[in-house]
């Protein structure tokens, strides 16, 4: 993307409405679109701002894990991630989102998923770049004599339809309702956290890629699931865990971690709770651990697990470990 279709979609006026009367904004950008971030640095430098770039992660709303002690900042301004709306009385300064809209049309994708849809009544999720195109959605499906229905909005997400790589309420709220789901957007995880979550059929569609998805979704997540499976399989010899608690603002669960904590000492495990900002295997790899039980990102667990030497296991996986549920009860870990 070049810095003038970046501008294009991220709507340069409300950017520069936005930082208009702050003095020191502090810039977070997902890693993604870092390279674009001096770019905008200056558009805010031409309206008078004084600009400092945050250079740590900044893997989503949730993501507010930088010290600001003496940094003088006024404004910490969001481009590329929706607001969390349950930060919102957290945040110590003021905070804005700037979301960049996908400017790529999405008929052509619906031309290609709407016959691979199952059953007429059809649950609509999508991210934050792609919601602006879900009324249109609606009205093609229903142009297509099927029932579009889109979940409400959580506590951790703006606009109805609107799912995150850790709460897929918008769509699972329509479980019961729907034959199968429609997800619009980019990347796969999130259509196949759907397809884990509601065990229904989701076909995705990605309008910047022009491209399609149903069957190699549903591998995907047989396959996921039989990683998941051997990763618990590796643990069952554990004695001593830890149990991760995120430092990010919105990834911390400090009390389920303490929870797992007691329960995992209960059934005769030595437990230990581990902070972290970020989950690195060149830190959690020394700790002597037999394994992990993350309740940090619940993303991570899925995305990361391969790159850690000891199993890293999710709240509910740990259940199953224990014998306190079963492999058919699997549950997608989720933060509401
Ligand atoms: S907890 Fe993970 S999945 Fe959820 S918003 Fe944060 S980075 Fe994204």
């Amino acid at each position: 993307m070049t810095a003038s279709q970046l501008f294009n979609q991220l709507d340069a006026d409300y950017l520069r409405s936005t930082v208009r009367g702050h003095h020191r904004v502090l810039l977070k950008i997902p890693d993604g679109l870092l390279s674009h971030a001096t770019d905008i640095a200056d558009l805010l430098a031409n309206e008078g701002v004084d600009v400092i770039i945050s250079a740590n992660s900044c893997y989503g709303s949730c993501d507010i894990g930088d010290n600001l002690t003496g940094l003088g900042v006024d404004l910490i301004l969001f481009v590329g991630e929706a607001a969390m709306p349950s930060l919102q009385d957290y945040h110590s300064i003021p905070t804005a989102n700037v979301i960049i809209k996908s400017s790529n049309n999405i008929e052509d994708v619906l031309d290609q998923a709407i016959p691979l849809l199952e059953g007429t009544t059809i649950g609509l999720v999508s991210i934050a770049p792609y919601l602006h195109h879900l009324e249109k959605a609606m009205a093609i499906l229903k142009n297509n004599n099927m029932t579009p229905l889109v979940g409400k909005s959580g506590r951790r997400t703006v606009v109805d339809g609107q799912i995150l790589g850790c709460d897929f309420s918008a769509g699972t709220v329509l479980a019961d309702q729907v034959d199968s789901y429609l997800y619009i957007g980019d990347g796969l995880f999130h259509p196949l956290g759907m397809a884990m979550a509601t065990k229904k059929p989701v076909v995705a569609a990605d309008p910047s890629l022009k491209r399609v998805i149903k069957q190699e979704l549903s591998e995907m997540k047989n396959s996921l699931l039989k990683q998941r499976y051997a990763t618990i399989a590796r643990a069952m010899d554990a004695q001593r865990v830890g149990i991760i608690i995120g430092t990010k603002l919105g990834q911390s669960r400090i009390q389920l971690g303490q929870q797992v904590k007691a329960h995992a000492e209960k059934k005769g495990f030595a437990a230990y709770c581990v902070a972290a900002n970020n989950l690195q295997p060149d830190r959690l790899d020394y700790l002597d651990v037999d394994c992990y039980i993350s309740t940090a990102c619940p993303r991570l667990v899925l995305d990361d697990s391969s790159r850690f030497a000891k199993p890293l296991l999710t709240p509910a996986e740990f259940e199953i470990l224990i014998g306190e549920r079963t492999w058919d009860d699997y549950e997608l870990d989720q933060i509401f």
